[in-house]
């Protein structure tokens, strides 16, 4: 069967609400601020936006859904993705969720800003939520606004397709509008509010259950609640599990298993990239390991395990890049403690647990023999490592550009040479000694270690530059886009969103989105330094 005839039109894609059918939800329809005990999600309608316009959109996205690229041109898709016109079948709900922040039980969060239109069965036979981001307040709403400012939908819609293509799981987007209203936000909570041009994203996702979806249910007591969610789960999207269908004990602790094995595995991505999360909040884990709410996150420029761009989270640096691993490991233990009512045994439970810390380990060192191009396994790689990390230290080194060009060393050349090789990567001219000696100390071990390999130089090139990216979404060059966005010329946006669709290959004229954080971007809000404010 020729499968463009297949492809939908918005009015015929077919929207599937198994989630509010299945589940309990809030028997209230009234939109205000509330508690909502008993329940899943409550009915939203989201916030009508008539001047709203289309900025970008993921023709890939659409086509994944089985909808007809084209008709991401259509008015009908701006008015649908900016909750202006609900299509036929749309239902549109939030969920309700609590969650730990910054280590702290915050009690009932949920959508605040978020309302899902409901499912849409692709061709490939996998189901997508389709949820809007920005679109009005809600019942989770709290004392904000329910609505998104262009610069985070902007870094969310970005980051999350260039988190695809980096084969990282993700949750995705399909498009980014501007609402054609604005939104008064003080970014860094310093008191100087001012207005700033609204947005929405349509996020996608298999699913937007969080560690905090269960999290709520057992601090509220809801048992049966709990039970439900989880087999619901379960059976959608972890049907490979035995018992998928009628969940028991065993089932429950499969599944534990596999949340814990997928949070590492995403964890151990965003190691390799140099990607930190920033708020790694229960309610931000997303219970199928995929990387979720795009807030202040970052990318490693100099290589340096304990930056955070976060500036909410200076102080205590809890979601610093080196910390991450730690940190979903706290956040698996809270999810323990939620599906603790289902399972009723605490041991098994800790044994997966220290089963995540032996696999996280073992993950991280495959991963960067992977970045050093090593495929046999020797003793001493660890140490390797992490001496690697320790030269990274003595002077600013970008993380990206070093493992790009290290692939460029021969195993002939001498140990001095990595200078030259990696030059690039050096944010200063003039390396201090120490910096070049120690480089130069583990590039003899590197050399050496590579002597132990029978793959040839250009074929170690080729499955390093496979794993190690040159096109990252840099913050300043983030910051760059939205600066031009908000003046209303979104051509960097549609550049960037390009260029990242293929982050492992060189692209000719695309040099200066491969280069290092220029030094005016050391101190720039947005670039270095980003709050919660969004
Ligand atoms: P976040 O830090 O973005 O994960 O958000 C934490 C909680 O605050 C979630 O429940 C969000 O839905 C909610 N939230 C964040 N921003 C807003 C907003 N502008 N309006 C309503 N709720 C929000
Ligand atoms: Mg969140």
């Amino acid at each position: 069967m020729n499968k463009a005839l297949d492809l939908k039109t918005l009015e015929t894609l077919e929207i599937d609400t198994s989630f509010i059918n299945t589940l309990p939800g809030d028997p209230i329809l009234e939109n205000y601020t509330r508690q909502v005990p008993k329940a899943c999600y409550s009915h939203v309608q989201p916030e009508a936006f008539p001047k709203a316009s289309l900025i970008a959109c993921s023709k890939e996205m659409a086509l994944q859904l089985g909808l007809k690229p084209e008709e991401c041109e259509s008015e009908l898709f701006t008015r649908v993705f900016s909750g202006t016109e609900l299509l036929e079948n749309m239902q549109p709900y939030s969920c309700c969720y609590g969650g730990h922040q910054f280590g702290n039980w915050a009690g009932q969060l949920g959508d605040g800003r978020a309302i899902n239109l409901g499912d849409v069965n692709a061709p490939d036979g996998q189901q997508w939520t389709l949820q809007l981001k920005g679109s009005g307040p809600t019942p989770y709403s709290r004392s904000a606004d329910g609505l998104a400012v262009l610069r985070s939908s902007v870094r969310e819609y970005l980051c999350s397709e260039a988190m695809h293509h980096l084969g990282i799981p993700t949750t995705r987007a399909l498009c980014l509008i501007a609402t054609g209203e604005s939104v008064v936000r003080d970014m860094f909570y310093d008191g100087h509010p001012k207005k700033e041009p609204g947005a929405v994203v349509c996020r996608v996702s298999p699913t937007f259950t969080r560690f905090g979806s269960f999290e709520i249910l057992t601090a509220r007591k809801e048992t049966d609640i709990l039970r439900s969610l989880a087999n619901y789960t379960i059976k959608k999207d972890f049907p490979h599990l035995p018992g998928s269908d009628n969940p028991g004990k065993a089932t429950y602790l499969d599944w534990f298993h596999d949340v814990c094995l997928k949070t590492a595995d995403m964890v151990i991505h965003w190691m390799r990239v140099g990607f930190v999360h920033g708020v790694m909040n229960t309610d931000n884990m997303s219970i199928a390991g995929l990387t979720i709410d795009y807030g202040p996150y970052g990318w490693l420029e100099n290589y340096d395990p304990d930056w955070t761009p976060n500036t909410t989270d200076a102080e205590g640096r809890r979601y610093r890049f080196g910390n991450q691993p730690m940190i979903a490991l706290w956040n698996l233990v809270q999810f323990a403690n939620a599906i603790y009512p289902l399972v009723e045994d605490a041991e098994p439970l800790e044994d997966i647990l220290k089963e995540y810390q032996t696999y996280y380990e073992k993950g991280w060192l495959d991963m960067m023999r992977g970045k050093l191009g090593l495929e046999k396994n020797n003793s001493e790689d660890e140490a390797l490592c992490l001496e690697l990390i320790q030269t990274f230290s003595l002077t600013e080194t970008d993380m990206t550009l070093f493992f790009r060009h290290l692939c460029e060393m021969e195993k002939s050349q001498a140990s001095e040479s990595i200078i030259e090789v990696v030059r690039p990567a050096f944010y200063s001219d003039e390396l201090p000694d120490n910096a070049r000696n120690g480089m130069v100390t583990w590039g003899q071990k590197y050399l050496d270690r590579l002597q132990q390999e029978n793959r040839p130089d250009h074929l170690r090139s080729e499955a390093m530059n496979g794993v190690n990216p040159l096109y990252v979404l840099r913050n300043y060059l983030a910051q760059q886009a939205i600066d031009k966005s908000e003046q209303g010329d979104h051509f960097m946006i549609h550049e960037l969103q390009e260029v990242l669709k293929k982050p492992y290959t060189l692209q000719d004229g695309k040099e200066h989105l491969a280069g290092k954080r220029p030094e005016w971007a050391r101190t720039r809000a947005g670039c270095s330094m980003l709050s919660c404010s969004s």
